[in-house]
């Protein structure tokens, strides 16, 4: 019997001179213990070789986190070679406080900064409402970002929408603002069906907007924890997802296997359809990303990754990957 070969040999196909060339970025969330930073750079340091294009870290609501998400950023810009992008949001804070985080990344040397709305102070699910001195949406804090630096700008897409609009269209009109307002890219929220991401990447064209739209991969480290999250960020979760995991609550070295299975089917597929970059939510943990990376045919650089770098060199645009 002739069996054609599966088509996620994609690798293989790179191999053969294909020109294609796979970009990934991790997603680290600033850490509340000694414990968790021990986590966290153990995985920044086994993740950097592979010369990710930036590395980001989150804004915790409310602003909660501001001052780790500014020392975990001046951190990598301090011990490592990567490129952060900092995450900023508009909540509970006016414009002036929020220009002074904008401006201590910029003299920190952060060329790249995600920005949100963010949630509502009393969490998911509550009413939001714009500090009354504040930015009041993530388009506005673009602008305002773009009117004080030439700092690169991502934002935030929702391929099954975001649950506070109300269509996909509003959606739509608000990734339009934040793009005309000077964004360069996309991040999506995570998802597991390829297709709702191909399906709003067309209407994403449609609406004449073409600025990359990187989907955003969570390998489930726990999946209780995905879906209760997912349920309130508006992200489904199917059923074969579910049963994948039936069963495992009590057996974390299957799960593990299950969840890199689970990734690693789903960014060979995207690969195999067109998709050249990843955004790799790390829930701070590298071994399940690092196998997803290798997949994709990523392969540790061993050039030095924990540069001094100068002072003036901080400032400065580094090479992006
Ligand atoms: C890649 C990524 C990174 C993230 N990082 C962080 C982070 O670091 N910190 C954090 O706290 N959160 C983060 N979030 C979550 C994000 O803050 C929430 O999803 C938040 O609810 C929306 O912020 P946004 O910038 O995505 O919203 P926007 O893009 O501004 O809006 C999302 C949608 O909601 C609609 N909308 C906005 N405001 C209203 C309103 N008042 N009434 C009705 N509809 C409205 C818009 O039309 C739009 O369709 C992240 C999300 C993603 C996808």
């Amino acid at each position: 019997m002739h069996a054609e070969p599966r088509a996620s040999r994609f690798v293989q196909r790179l191999g053969d001179g294909g020109q294609r060339r796979i970009r990934v970025s991790f997603e680290f969330f600033p850490p509340k213990t000694e414990e968790m930073e021990k986590t966290l750079w153990d995985s920044i340091t086994r993740l950097a070789p592979l010369k990710p294009n930036f590395v980001s870290v989150t804004y915790g609501a409310g602003g909660s986190t501001r001052e780790r998400t500014h020392s975990t950023v001046k951190r990598i810009l301090a011990e490592t070679a990567l490129i952060p992008a900092a995450h900023l949001t508009c909540v509970a804070a006016t414009c002036q406080e929020i220009d002074a985080v904008i401006r201590n990344y910029c003299t920190a040397g952060v060329r790249h900064i995600v920005a949100l709305r963010g949630d509502p102070v009393g969490g998911i699910g509550e009413r939001y409402a714009p500090h009354p001195g504040g930015y009041r949406n993530a388009a506005d804090l673009v602008a305002g970002i773009k009117r004080l630096s030439d700092v690169e700008v991502s934002v935030s897409a929702y391929p099954e929408k975001h649950p506070d609009s109300p269509t996909v269209e509003a959606d739509l009109d608000m990734l339009a603002a934040k793009v005309d307002a000077g964004a360069a890219r996309a991040i999506t929220q995570f998802f597991f069906e390829n297709d709702l991401y191909f399906r709003y990447l067309d209407r994403v064209r449609a609406r004449g907007i073409n600025v990359p739209v990187v989907p955003g991969i969570l390998p489930v480290q726990n999946f209780k924890q995905t879906k209760a999250f997912a349920a309130r960020c508006g992200a489904s979760v199917p059923d074969w997802l579910a049963e994948r995991f039936e069963g495992l609550d009590e057996d974390a070295a299957t799960r593990k296997l299950i969840a890199a299975a689970v990734a690693a089917e789903q960014v060979l597929d995207l690969v195999d359809r067109g998709v050249t970059d990843f955004h790799f939510y790390t829930m701070n943990r590298a071994d399940l990303v690092y196998a997803v990376c290798h997949l994709l045919g990523l392969r540790p650089s061993h050039e030095p990754t924990a540069l001094p770098l100068a002072v003036g060199e901080r400032a400065g645009v580094r090479g992006v990957g």
